[in-house]
């Protein structure tokens, strides 16, 4: 049976990357994204099952329809802006399990330039190969994002 799964980052020309680099920031990127996902979801009084941390190819986050995240290891290279749109992205589908306009008006009243955000990864995805180097220069090009500079993480990975 085919579970309904929502996708966020959809690459249409995918290739083979070595699974190294995955097995090497599965758990950094692990104790970043799990405390972010439970921020967000007590703030929002959003419920989930668990989160796993894969080496997705072409998203960078799901959510079933038994309320399982899925997120990719590499919002670890995401500037924070935009991994935490993502992140509210695949939360909001707990409350609708598709793109509808119900679902957009769930998201952007959470997050309330959600469009914008979407638009800068689309913007992105069209122009690069989400390579982990091509992903580091889109963090380097948001040093001086404001959104990314107002949020303050926990544990703090200012190594990337
Ligand atoms: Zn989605
Ligand atoms: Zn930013």
């Amino acid at each position: 049976m085919r579970k309904a799964m929502t996708w966020l980052g959809i690459f249409k020309k995918g290739r083979r990357r070595p699974a190294t680099a995955y097995l090497v920031h599965k758990e950094a990127a692990r104790s970043l994204i799990v405390p972010r996902v439970q921020f967000f979801a007590q703030q929002f009084g959003i419920t989930y099952r668990r989160i796993a941390i894969r080496n997705t190819r072409r998203s960078w986050g799901s959510c079933s329809e038994k309320g399982n995240l899925n997120f990719s290891y590499k919002l670890l290279f995401f500037p924070p802006c935009l991994r935490d749109y993502v992140i509210v992205h695949e939360l909001c589908h707990r409350l609708v399990l598709n793109h509808s306009p119900a679902f957009w008006s769930a998201l952007t009243s959470r997050l309330l330039d959600a469009r914008e955000r979407a638009r800068t990864l689309r913007q992105f995805e069209r122009t690069h190969y989400p390579s982990l180097s091509a992903l580091r220069q889109l963090l380097a090009s948001h040093q001086k994002c404001e959104k990314c500079t107002a949020i303050i993480y926990d544990n703090s990975t200012s190594d990337f």
